[in-house]
């Protein structure tokens, strides 16, 4: 009798579960056509009167219109949060600062199942995550901030810290709500003003905390949310006025703002691309570890920077895991974001679909050994299958490059500096994955990684008490925790 691969005792998990859909509601959910800037507390247009859509990826549908700025909409904004700089937020004592910071994070609360919603519908994240990670971590980072505003002083005893003035912020498309409360927590917590620029493919968040923002009576200017493109963003860092530069993006665009701030006293805090390294050792817990690889990778289409993206197992173990991992991603259900059971969304835009999918033609070619999930997707929207690339190389491109896709590359090993070596051997350092019953392995190969976070027996966990960021070409400075204050100071 053949032997029966996905038994429940082999993965842990039940085999041929049928799901009945579980689409999350999305009736109250009330947008409008049209989107204007918010500067200086109100919704004003764009000088020019132009505006670009963004859809849902998901269903290829236009969802609304933005405004897209232009220099001399970013020179207001700026301008606006200035003024509020000097006149107001400075001033202000700081335990009264913490109370809108507070207000901003309950009212974030009270909202969160539309802004769960929205984020799900505008990115193509699964709602499960929209859910249950992104919108609830957004809102403990204003709780975690709103406690250190009046506690500077003791955050950084003797060093007399002050803020900077206006702090020019962007972020990208994968976490779009969850990156703008990092990134505006701390700017207000610190005492200095924002003007913020989300992606052009995920506005539509951004914009609804704007009328959160405007809801707590937060004095105007002091955050100012602007719609573009990438030349929206160039103003943003090129304007004489801002004095700080908080970038989250890809390692490209990294670059170009580094020059453009170089020779001028604008501090610049970068978070940029990652290749992470997920090492399996012979003595990990295998079940865990499986999902432990699916969620630091498929979790989020991995449009995830710090997705576990270069899987590592010892050789004693790779069969038994790539077995258990093959039977896994089968299971894994592909398709509608707003539906409950859904594990793997929308790629984010045409654009990132079409670069996905030349890497794992990139892959193919090279000659590695390819699976992908047999699982159906839907015709419409964007959508990709969980795919392997098994025994590739250290050189190939598919293992150097980032793809951020639910693509997965999988080597061996057989000692542990043969792993670290391996891992390490990558233009980029933000996160890693280790998986051992041994704590004195944890402590000898997160001590050599070069990463900036490295997770023992669990992968994607955050929490806005520690920071988060990167060695290399991952960028520098730290978000999240105490030390995401200081890059917002000057001491
Ligand atoms: P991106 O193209 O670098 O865009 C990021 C943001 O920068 C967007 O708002 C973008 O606007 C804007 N932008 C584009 N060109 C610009 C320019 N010349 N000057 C100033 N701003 C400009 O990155 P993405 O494709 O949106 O995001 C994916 C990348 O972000 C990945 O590489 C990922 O690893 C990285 N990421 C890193 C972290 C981290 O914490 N390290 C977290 C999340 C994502 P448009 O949207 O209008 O182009
Ligand atoms: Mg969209």
């Amino acid at each position: 009798m053949a032997k029966k691969e996905n038994t429940v005792e082999d993965s842990g998990f039940l085999t041929d579960w049928k799901y009945a859909p579980a689409p999350e509601d999305n009736k109250h959910i009330r947008l409008n056509k049209k989107y204007d800037l918010f500067i200086n507390g109100k919704f004003v247009k764009p000088v020019k009167g132009k505006y670009f859509d963004t859809i849902n990826p998901a269903t290829e549908q236009k969802l609304a219109e933005v405004a897209d700025a232009d220099e001399k909409d970013v020179d207001t904004a700026v301008k606006a949060a200035k003024n509020a700089y000097d006149k107001v937020w400075k001033k202000m004592p700081a335990k009264e600062r913490a109370k809108y910071i507070f207000r901003i994070a309950r009212l974030m609360q009270e909202r969160a199942r539309e802004f769960s919603v929205i984020e799900s519908m505008d990115g193509g994240k699964p709602i499960r995550e929209s859910r249950d990670v992104d919108v609830p971590l957004a809102a403990n980072h204003f709780f975690y901030y709103a406690g250190w505003a009046d506690k500077l002083e003791y955050a950084f005893p003797n060093r007399n810290p002050q803020p900077l003035g206006v702090a020019g912020q962007i972020i990208p498309w994968n976490f779009p709500l969850l990156m703008a409360a990092w990134k505006i927590a701390p700017a207000l917590a610190t005492g200095n003003t924002v003007v913020l620029k989300p992606a052009e493919t995920t506005p539509l968040t951004a914009l609804k905390l704007a009328e959160i923002i405007q809801e707590s009576g937060l004095p105007d200017g002091v955050v100012n949310i602007i719609t573009g493109h990438g030349q929206t963003g160039a103003a943003i860092v090129n304007h004489p006025l801002v004095n700080k530069v908080a970038f989250t993006g890809s390692t490209d665009v990294g670059k170009i703002i580094q020059r453009a701030v170089a020779g001028t006293n604008k501090k610049v805090t970068l978070e940029l691309g990652g290749k992470a390294a997920n090492i399996i050792f012979e003595d990990a817990p295998i079940n865990q570890a499986v999902e432990g690889i699916v969620n630091g990778i498929f979790f989020n289409q991995g449009h995830v920077c710090c997705a576990g993206s270069r899987l590592f197992v010892q050789e004693g173990v790779a069969d038994e895991v790539i077995r258990k991992l093959k039977n896994r991603i089968e299971k894994l259900i592909v398709g509608d974001p707003l539906d409950k059971n859904t594990d793997i969304g929308a790629i984010n835009s045409k654009e990132q679909l079409l670069k996905i999918q030349d890497y794992i033609k990139i892959g193919k070619d090279e000659g590695n050994d390819f699976y992908q999930s047999s699982c159906s997707i839907p015709s419409k929207g964007f959508f990709c299958r969980p795919t392997l690339f098994i025994n590739t190389a250290q050189s190939s491109r598919v293992v150097q490059e980032e793809i951020f896709g639910p693509v997965l590359t999988i080597q061996t090993f057989r000692t542990i500096e043969e792993v670290i070596e391996k891992a390490n051997n990558i233009p980029y350092g933000l996160s890693a994955g280790v998986w051992t019953d041994k704590g004195s392995k944890i402590f000898n190969l997160t001590s050599k990684m070069r990463a900036g976070v490295v997770w023992a027996n669990t992968y994607n966990k955050f929490d806005p008490a520690s920071p988060f960021g990167g060695y290399k070409e991952s960028g520098f400075g730290r978000e999240g925790g105490l030390h995401g204050l200081s890059g917002y100071l000057n001491m």
